[in-house]
C-alpha cells in the first residue's frame, strides 16, 4: 500500500511554513492597526450553520461542501468558508451584548475545504485569512475592510493590483433587479448552459457569476443592478465611493460582479491580479462584501456584517513569481562541532545552556567527521561556528569561527556571557 495524500491536498512543508508564518504574522500586524482581534472558530460545523434554513443555492453550498453524518448521526460539514462559523460564534457568544465593543471586529486564518476540481491556484483543501465586522451598517466600515485589504498587500510589497466595487443593494432593490433579469434571460434561456438553465429559476442572479463563455457573452448584455438601486442602496454605495476616493484607493464598478455565496447584499468586492503565476490571466486574490442579514439568519439580532476572505495560496503564488525577498527556512546562530565522542556531553550541555539563553543552536547527532559538521554547518547557514575538543575542555577556550569571513576570536568556556555577546553582536 502506497499512502499518498488525497487529491486537491497539499504538504506545507518547512521551508514554505516560513512563508506562511510571514503572511500571518504581517496581516496581525496590519488588522491590528484597524482594531480587528483573532478569532478561532472549529473547522467542523453543522452543516445547517452553512446550508441554513434559508438554502444557499451557491455552488459551494450545494455542490462543494465536505458534508457526512458523524458517528452519532450528525449533518456536519468541514467548513468551506470563515464567514457562517463566524458569525454562528458571535450569536451563540452573544457578542452582540452591550459588555461587548461595537462593531465587533475579527480576523481569522486557516484551512477551507471545497470539493472542487484542482488547478493551480485551486485546492480541495485551501486557506483563507478573512476579516468580518459585525454590528455597523455605515458605509465606513465598508470602506474599512476595502483600506485594510489593500494595506495588507501593500505591506507585502504588491501594488498592481485592482480594486472591483459593485453593489447587491437591499432587498427591494434585488427583487426589482430579479424581476428584469428574468425577463431578460427567459427568451435567451435556450441558450444558456445546463447550470445557468436551473439558476434562472432557483436564482438568477448567479448566472451573472457563471463561468461558462457563452452564458458571460449573453451576461454582457444583461441589465445593470446599478438601475434598479432603492434610494437607501443608492446612498449607501454613492457613501462608500465617496469615502474610497476621500482615501485615494483607485477601484472600478463591475455592475455585473456577484459573489459565490448568496448571503452578500450591499457593497461587495474583489482585488485581482495579474500575474505570471496565473500564465498572466487575471484571478481574484481577496473576495467580500457586506451581508446583513446572516447574523439574523443564524439566530442572532437583525445586526449588519461585512468582511472578506482571501486566498492564501493564491497570494503566495503572486508573491513567489515577484522575486521577492520572501523569508526563508531560519538559520541557527551558532553550529557547535564536537571534535570526538569523549566531549559530546560537555557539547551537550553548552548547547543546552545557549537554547535556554535564547540562542538558537544546533549540533551534530549522527557522529559524522569534523569536516563533515563543517559543511553541515555551511548548509545550515549557521553564523557562527565554535569547535570543542579535549583540548579546548581542558583549557576552557575555544575559537569562535564567524562563517560569513572566517573570523576567528577566542572565548571562555566558563563564561557564557562573554560568547552569548559575541553571537549576539554578530
Ligand atoms: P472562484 O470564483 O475563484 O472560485 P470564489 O468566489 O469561490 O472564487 P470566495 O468564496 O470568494 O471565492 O473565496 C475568497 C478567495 O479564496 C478567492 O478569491 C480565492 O483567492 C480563494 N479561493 C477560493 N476557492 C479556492 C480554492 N478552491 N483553492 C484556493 N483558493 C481558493
Ligand atoms: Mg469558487
Amino acid at each position: 500500500m502506497r499512502y499518498q495524500k488525497l487529491k486537491g491536498m497539499v504538504d506545507i512543508l518547512p521551508g514554505e511554513s516560513e512563508q506562511w508564518q510571514y503572511l500571518e504574522a504581517t496581516a496581525q500586524r496590519v488588522f491590528q492597526n484597524y482594531q480587528y482581534h483573532e478569532i478561532r472558530t472549529p473547522l467542523l460545523e453543522q452543516y445547517d450553520v452553512f446550508a441554513r434554513s434559508s438554502g444557499d443555492s451557491s455552488d459551494i453550498v450545494s455542490k462543494e461542501m465536505y458534508d457526512f453524518q458523524d458517528k452519532g448521526q450528525r449533518h456536519v460539514a468541514l467548513r468551506p468558508e470563515g464567514t457562517a462559523g463566524v458569525v454562528r460564534a458571535y450569536v451563540e457568544n452573544k457578542l452582540f451584548g452591550p459588555d461587548q465593543i461595537h462593531p465587533y471586529k475579527v480576523w481569522y486564518h486557516g484551512p477551507m475545504f471545497r470539493y472542487e476540481r484542482p488547478q493551480s491556484g485551486r485546492q480541495r483543501q485551501f486557506h483563507q485569512i478573512g476579516v468580518e465586522a459585525l454590528g455597523s451598517d455605515r458605509p465606513e466600515i465598508d470602506v474599512e475592510t476595502i483600506a485594510m485589504a489593500s494595506n495588507f498587500l501593500q505591506e507585502l510589497g504588491l501594488t498592481d493590483y485592482k480594486i472591483v466595487i459593485n453593489t447587491l443593494g437591499d432587498q427591494e432593490t434585488r427583487q426589482n433587479y430579479h424581476q428584469a433579469l428574468v425577463d431578460y434571460l427567459t427568451p435567451l434561456a435556450a441558450q444558456l448552459s445546463a447550470d445557468s438553465q436551473v439558476r434562472l429559476h432557483k436564482n438568477p442572479l448567479r448566472i451573472l457569476d457563471s463561468k461558462d463563455p457563452q452564458d458571460q457573452e449573453i451576461v454582457a448584455g444583461a441589465p445593470s443592478i446599478l438601475d434598479y438601486l432603492t434610494t437607501a442602496a443608492q446612498a449607501h454605495f454613492d457613501q462608500v465611493q465617496e469615502l474610497l476616493t476621500a482615501l485615494n484607493i483607485n477601484y472600478e464598478i463591475d455592475h455585473n460582479m456577484v459573489r459565490g455565496l448568496d448571503y452578500y447584499n450591499h457593497t461587495i468586492f474583489e482585488i485581482m491580479m495579474t500575474s505570471p503565476a496565473f500564465g498572466n490571466k487575471e484571478m481574484t486574490l481577496i473576495a467580500g462584501g457586506r451581508y446583513n442579514g446572516l447574523v439574523a439568519e443564524l439566530g442572532g439580532p437583525d445586526v449588519a456584517g461585512v468582511g472578506f476572505g482571501m486566498g492564501v495560496e493564491r497570494l503566495l503564488l503572486v508573491l513567489q513569481a515577484q522575486t521577492h525577498n520572501l523569508p526563508q527556512l531560519s538559520s541557527p546562530d551558532i553550529y557547535l562541532v564536537t571534535v570526538d565522542e569523549t566531549v559530546t556531553v560537555a557539547v551537550a550541555k553548552l548547547l543546552s545552556q545557549l537554547r535556554w539563553a535564547g540562542i538558537s543552536a544546533e549540533r551534530d547527532y549522527l557522529a559524522k567527521k569534523v569536516k563533515a559538521q563543517f559543511k553541515q554547518a555551511n548548509r545550515l547557514h549557521a553564523r557562527f561556528t565554535l569547535t570543542l575538543g579535549e583540548q579546548e575542555l581542558a583549557a576552557q577556550t575555544a575559537q569562535l569561527k564567524r562563517m560569513q569571513d572566517g573570523q576567528e576570536t577566542l572565548v571562555h568556556l566558563d563564561d557564557l556571557t562573554e560568547l552569548i555577546a559575541k553571537i549576539k553582536k554578530g
